[in-house]
């Protein structure tokens, strides 16, 4: 296992001094905006319990993207439902030729993602479900914000789950949302204690290790040593086995634990969503997206998978094709560029055979943040970093070319 530097701009937003600002005007359509919303623990969670409230189990089947991350899949087998991989085209949309061969009596659920924060054709999908008799669950972890055909995102499933660590500097939380069924709000429970104040501290850490808040750091130095002694007292306990503080996705993990099913989000990620500027976010994403989507549109070896950012659209990131991935993906994370590859690491079983868009975007595709909290000059150094390690590849691979026979 090959390790890297941690990245040098934060992946996902950081708290700031200004993360938290007031709503001037309406505001930016978000999936909170399309129905009643349950705020849990993370995003995964959001759609275990989903599938619960849809009452699936044993026997049924969900039709899934093959190009997914691994936690949406446990989420799923966590039902004990089996997941029905279908395809989606070089576009991300999704291939309703390809579901209509793969629904049979058993299929019940039909997850779709808008990938990225570009929506898919919600309103055909919709009545692709009703016309197949399948529930629909929305995907709006890339999506928090923003609309399709006049209406919030999430509004056209039976269900919808969005990501708040994706969208705000908060350590924990995803929501769960329905436009259409009544969610049992006091069925939540607290994570604890210990998680709250994890939450608070972990948040503010997070901030401060990138350079943020140094005004305030003084306040924070206190809880933050009694925070060391508590950890080295729930270290001792956890190593008998005691649950943890904290689930593992809010620290970066990538597996699913049932033990977070039903737990409220913490009090800290609840303040910072509601507290927010929508405005802020959603002007601040357009605007690093554009200045990276130019920076990068003369560079050779990649180009931009959307043409164009529509105007109801709060992008997730800036989705990139590579030619060079084996070389370019390793030498950008040498050099500490916070890029991701969404579906890295595919499910067993999903290959070129089940869906040969997928197994290109998993290899070639490179995502880079374009977050409300980038600041100026980080943006600035990422885009130069690019472009240095983009055009060595280039000349590195025109090298090769000249030497090989
Ligand atoms: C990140 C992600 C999730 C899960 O969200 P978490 O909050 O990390 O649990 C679900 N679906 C997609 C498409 C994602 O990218």
């Amino acid at each position: 296992m090959i390790s890297y530097p941690r990245p040098r701009v934060p992946i996902q937003p950081v708290l700031s001094l200004r993360s938290l600002g007031r709503e001037k005007g309406k505001g930016v359509p978000s999936v909170l905006d399309a129905g009643q919303a349950l705020f849990v623990t993370s995003g995964r969670m959001a759609i275990a319990m989903a599938l619960q409230q849809m009452k699936l189990g044993e026997g049924d089947k969900v039709l899934m993207p093959a190009y997914h991350c691994r936690a949406m899949v446990e989420a799923v087998l966590w039902t004990g439902a089996t997941p029905t991989f279908y395809r989606i085209r070089e576009d991300t949309s999704v291939d309703l030729d390809d579901i209509g061969t793969k629904i049979d009596a058993s299929t019940k659920v039909f997850l779709i993602v808008s990938y990225f924060g570009f929506p898919q054709d919600m309103a055909s999908v919709r009545a692709f479900c009703d016309r197949h008799g399948l529930m629909l669950l929305e995907d709006c972890a890339h999506a928090f914000f923003g609309q399709v055909g006049n209406k919030p995102n999430g509004s056209y499933g039976d269900y919808a789950i969005a990501s708040c660590t994706k969208f705000f500097p908060v350590y924990d939380g995803g929501c769960l949302v329905s436009a259409r069924h009544r969610l049992d709000t006091s069925a939540l429970t607290s994570g604890g204690a210990g998680f709250e104040l994890k939450s608070v501290l972990n948040t503010m850490e997070k901030g401060f290790s990138y350079d943020r808040m140094k005004a305030i750091r003084w306040i924070a130095a206190l809880p933050m040593g009694i925070k060391n002694v508590i950890w080295r007292v729930v270290k001792r306990h956890a190593s008998s086995g005691a649950v943890p503080l904290g689930p593992g996705s809010a620290d970066g993990g990538a597996g699913f634990e049932p033990e977070w099913i039903g737990r409220r989000s913490s009090f800290m990620t609840r303040l910072i969503v509601r507290g927010a500027s929508r405005t802020t976010i959603a002007t601040k994403r357009r605007s690093n997206y554009r200045t990276l989507e130019q920076a990068l549109f003369s560079l050779p070896g990649c180009r931009t998978l959307f043409a164009s950012l529509p105007d109801e659209v709060v992008p997730y990131v800036l989705p990139v094709l590579v030619d060079a991935p084996e070389i370019v993906f390793p030498a950008l994370k040498r050099a500490g560029v916070p890029v991701v590859r969404f579906a890295e690491f595919l499910w067993d079983g999903v290959d070129d055979q089940v869906c040969p868009v997928t197994a290109d975007l998993s290899r070639r595709l490179m995502q880079f943040p374009c977050h409300q909290e980038l600041e100026s000059a980080e943006l600035q150094w990422m885009i130069a970093k690019i472009k240095e390690v983009l055009l060595t590849c280039v000349r590195d691979g025109n090298e090769l070319d000249t030497v090989s026979p």
